[in-house]
C-alpha cells in the first residue's frame, strides 16, 4: 500500500501536448464532432469505435478530448483503470450510488459525512425506496451488524466531514469480501494523502471543487473506478452519467488539468501548516481535532494508511463550546485579524472558516449531529497557505486568547 506514489503515477500519465506543440493542452470546446465515414456512425454512437478504437469523438456529453485528459490523470493518481469527470462532487456521488442501487436496496453509510450527501441518502433516496443506515464508521462491529442481505453499498468519506474520522478502508474491504457490496469512498478531504482504491475501495469519488482544483473558482467532481463501472455509467440506455447528464465543461477540465501538477506541493503545505497550528492550539489548551495529533482516536490508523510525505491534511476543527463563541471567534478572525474568511468549502489557498453545525452539516438533524460528535460550537478551519506561517499563528492566537481562554 505504502509503495503507491500518486505523484509519480501522475507524472507518467502527463504526456499531453497542446496543438502546435503547446506545453499546455488544448481546450476542445466542440459540442459535436464530424464523422468522416457515415457507415461508422452506429458503432461510434454505441461507444464501440471511440477515439481509442480507431474511431472518433461523437458528442461532448458522451466524451470530450479535454475532459478525457483530466479523467486519465485522475485515474492515474488513484491507481484505478478509469475515471469520469462530472459537473460537481454531488453529481459524482449521486450517479455512483444510483448506478449501484435499485428500489429496495440498502446502503450503510458513515454518519460523519458532508451534509449534502447525508441529505441525498436520508431524504432523497428514501423517496426511491433506497434506504440507508448511518453508522459510526470507526466501529466495525456496528458496520457489520448494519449490513443486511439488501445492502449494496458502503459509503464513507476517507476523512470524514467535519469530524475528521478516518475510515479503515482495508477492514471495510475485508468485511464485504465475496459479497455483492461495493465500497464508495469520498476522498475530497485527502487527495494524495490517501488513495482509497489501493486500500480496497471499489469506487473513489471526489468533489474536485476543493483541493484538486485548489482555487475555489469552479465546481466539479469525478468518479474513479474499474473500466467496467465507468462504462456502465456511460451506457447509452442506463448510464447514470450519460442520461442524468452532469457533464463537465472542457474549460473547467482545462483549469483543473493546469492545477494538478502542483497538487502535491499544495497538499504538503496545507498539511505542514495544519499540524503546526494544531500543535500550537493544543499547547494553548484548546480542544482541537486533527488526525496528525497523537491524541486523535485514529492517529495510528491514519498513519498506517496514508501515503508518506503528504502529511495529515489541511483541515482541523476546534470545539469552541457554543455556537455563539464560534461565531465570535470567526468574526474576530475575519474582521479584525484577517486570518481567514468566513466561508464554506475548503482546499483554497486562503483559509476558510465555518461553523459546521449551522452550515455544511445543517442538513443533519441535531440528535444525529450529537451522535457523530459534532457540537454546535465546532469550528472547521480549512487552512490555506498565503501569508507567512508565523503571521497566521499570531493572528489565530490573538483571536483564540480573546474568545476561548
Ligand atoms: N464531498 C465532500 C466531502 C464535500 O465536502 C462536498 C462539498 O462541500 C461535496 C462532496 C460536494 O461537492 P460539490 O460542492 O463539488 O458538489
Amino acid at each position: 500500500m505504502k509503495d503507491f506514489n500518486p505523484e509519480q503515477e501522475l507524472l507518467h500519465a502527463r504526456r499531453e501536448f497542446g496543438e502546435h506543440g503547446g506545453v499546455a493542452p488544448s481546450i476542445s470546446r466542440s459540442a459535436t464532432f464530424t464523422v468522416i465515414h457515415p457507415e461508422t456512425m452506429p458503432e461510434i454512437f454505441e461507444g464501440q469505435k471511440g477515439p481509442e478504437q480507431g474511431g472518433c469523438f461523437l458528442y461532448s456529453r458522451h466524451f470530450n478530448p479535454t475532459v478525457d485528459v483530466l479523467s486519465r490523470y485522475l485515474a492515474a493518481m488513484e491507481g484505478t483503470e478509469a475515471a469520469i469527470c462530472t459537473a460537481s462532487g454531488m453529481s459524482a456521488i449521486s450517479c455512483a450510488i444510483l448506478q449501484l442501487c435499485r428500489a429496495g436496496d440498502h446502503i450503510v453509510a458513515s454518519e460523519s459525512i458532508y451534509g449534502g450527501t447525508h441529505a441525498l441518502l436520508e431524504s432523497l433516496l428514501i423517496q426511491l425506496n433506497i434506504t440507508t443506515t448511518f453508522v459510526d464508521i470507526s466501529d466495525l462491529e456496528e458496520v457489520s451488524s448494519a449490513i443486511t442481505p439488501e445492502t449494496r453499498v458502503i459509503f464513507t468519506e476517507t476523512m470524514g466531514n467535519p469530524t475528521l474520522t478516518i475510515a479503515d478502508i482495508p477492514a471495510l474491504a475485508r468485511e464485504v469480501k465475496g459479497r455483492n457490496i461495493k465500497i464508495i469512498a469520498d476522498n475530497t478531504f485527502s487527495p494524495m494523502i490517501f488513495t482509497p482504491h489501493q486500500l480496497g475501495a471499489d469506487i473513489v469519488v471526489y468533489s474536485l471543487t476543493k483541493y484538486i482544483n485548489g482555487a475555489s473558482d469552479l465546481i466539479a467532481g469525478a468518479i474513479c473506478a474499474d473500466k467496467s463501472f465507468i462504462q456502465e455509467l456511460m451506457d447509452l440506455h442506463t448510464g447514470r452519467v450519460m442520461l442524468l447528464g452532469p457533464t463537465m465543461d472542457p474549460r473547467v477540465a482545462f483549469d483543473i488539468i493546469q492545477r494538478i501538477p502542483h497538487l502535491s506541493i499544495r497538499m504538503r503545505e496545507h498539511s505542514h501548516r495544519a499540524i503546526t497550528i494544531a500543535e500550537m492550539l493544543r499547547d494553548m489548551g484548546v480542544k482541537v481535532i486533527y488526525p496528525g495529533l497523537a491524541d486523535h482516536p485514529q492517529h495510528q490508523l491514519a498513519n498506517s494508511l496514508r501515503n508518506n510525505s503528504y502529511g495529515f491534511g489541511g483541515i482541523l476543527a476546534i470545539d469552541c463550546g457554543s455556537r455563539e463563541k464560534a461565531e465570535q471567534l470567526m468574526d474576530i478572525l475575519q474582521n479584525q485579524q484577517q486570518f481567514g474568511l468566513i466561508a464554506v468549502s475548503l482546499g483554497y489557498f486562503d483559509t476558510l472558516i465555518s461553523c459546521s453545525g449551522s452550515s455544511t452539516s445543517s442538513e443533519i438533524e441535531i440528535k444525529d449531529q450529537q451522535r457523530m460528535g459534532l457540537s454546535p460550537g465546532l469550528l472547521r478551519i480549512a487552512l490555506g497557505y498565503t501569508g507567512s506561517l508565523d503571521l497566521r499563528m499570531e493572528q489565530l492566537k490573538k483571536g483564540v486568547e480573546k474568545v476561548l481562554l
